[in-house]
């Protein structure tokens, strides 16, 4: 697959590089250093382009030619007359593409019902909500050849966000859940092989909580389960974080059944972040997701939870929520001030020990290797978050961005595997 972006940037004016490799040009061979929208952009371009030209034909790169390869390569080089042998970059595209792996585990992927569909409508614009919820609604239609063609073997399906969360009514949010977890279950029985599940839970009422999980792992088969952040319980402005004392014996029985849970984002109330007024483009998935969920995965982490329940596993999606960019100034200034922190150990430990982090929708290559060098290869796992993200843009990025072939095959595959014991 040749990952051609349908807007080309304007320039590359990045200088950070993590690529090397080497082009033939009529000058000899050029040692090229490369960053990612040269070879997403440029080079595809280039390919596109010289289709209908041999080799020596194909001219030279010129700015006003190819305005994002270009920039980059000159860059770089000190000759600007030099050409490019189309031939050996598309022996390159060759390689490249024989990397695709095509067993993917993906694992933040979501479905919604009638009763949770209308939540999601606030994150798109109106022009592609109908495709949207076309694509929440569908679960073995299109999702499945979406999958197919983005090498993805198995996706853990969950309920759109906030979905049970944002249900205040307690009972209807235990009947709701119900009812969502039944609908994917029914689904995955007619597709053990391709999907798992995710379950949804009733928060507002931890024990009818713990009951749900036991009934969706041992009865339903499900993988563990998502809970999209904070419940409203009794009253739409009511937030309840689940590090408070009534989840301590939901927390043992989530611990007993030895399955890991999801922390996925969801929106803080608007009465509660006033930072936000008047910024609506910083809402949702741009900053506030991220903000409100890697708060409440830090207020899990040093509310003692992992010192309660040692082999509990929380994964959290985007890449850590940017807590990998951030554990060690956290530990470093809590050592300092540890004013009244309850947990055991420094955050830092229960990262690594008790946390797993998802790709999903964060399809950058600097920002992982961040994230593996914090954390290891070994607790990164491949994630798409479809249908707000599309298999194609995470596994066009995930299938040749620059890591070795064996932790490619550990966050694609091999990590889930033995996190969920899958086959
Ligand atoms: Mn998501």
């Amino acid at each position: 697959m040749l990952c051609i972006p349908s807007v080309p940037p304007k320039s590359v004016d990045r200088t950070y590089a993590y690529e090397t490799f080497t082009i033939s040009t009529s000058k000899g061979l050029v040692n090229l250093v490369a960053a990612e929208p040269l070879w997403t952009a440029g080079f595809g371009a280039a390919i596109r382009e010289s289709k209908h030209a041999d080799s020596d034909q194909a001219g030279s790169l010129r700015p006003r030619d190819y305005p994002g390869a270009a920039e980059a390569i000159y860059a770089r080089r000190s000759r600007r007359s030099d050409r490019f042998h189309i031939a050996a970059i598309q022996r390159l595209l060759t390689v490249r593409r024989s990397n695709k792996l095509k067993n993917k585990i993906a694992l933040e992927e979501h479905f919604a019902i009638d009763l949770t569909i209308e939540q999601s409508k606030i994150y798109s614009l109106p022009v592609v909500w109908e495709r949207l919820k076309a694509n929440l609604l569908d679960i073995e239609q299109q999702r499945l050849e979406r999958m197919d063609e983005g090498g993805t073997a198995f996706s853990i399906l969950s309920l759109n966000s906030p979905g049970i969360q944002g249900i205040p009514n307690v009972r209807e949010a235990i009947d709701v859940s119900r009812r969502a977890n039944d609908v994917l279950a029914e689904h995955v029985s007619r597709h053990p092989t391709k999907l798992g599940g995710f379950a949804a839970l009733p928060m507002q009422d931890p024990e009818a909580a713990a009951r749900e999980l036991e009934r969706c792992i041992k009865t339903l088969g499900f993988h563990g389960f998502m809970v999209n952040g904070f419940s409203q319980v009794g009253s739409t402005e009511s937030v309840v974080y689940y590090d408070a004392p009534h989840f301590a014996d939901f927390w043992n029985s989530a611990n007993a059944l030895g399955k890991p849970f999801y922390m996925h984002p969801r929106d803080p109330l608007p009465s509660r972040e006033p930072i936000y007024d008047g910024f609506p483009w910083l809402t949702a998935a741009t900053w506030a997701f991220t903000m409100e969920t890697s708060t409440h995965a830090l207020r899990l982490m040093s509310s003692g939870l992992f010192d309660r329940n040692p082999n509990l596993q929380m994964i959290l999606g985007h890449l850590g929520e940017c807590i990998p960019f951030n554990i060690w100034r956290i530990d470093n200034i809590v050592a300092k001030a540890p004013r009244g922190i309850p947990c055991k150990r420094a955050l830092g430990d229960y990262f690594r020990e008790n946390v797993y982090v998802t790709t999903s929708g964060n399809f950058r290559t600097p920002s992982l290797l961040s994230t593996m060098l914090e954390v290891g290869s070994d607790r990164i796992l491949y994630a798409v978050d479809y249908p707000f993200e599309s298999f194609e843009d995470a596994s066009c990025w995930f299938d040749s961005c620059e890591i070795s072939e064996l932790d490619r095959k550990k966050i694609g595959r091999e990590n889930a595997r033995r996190l969920f014991d899958l086959p």
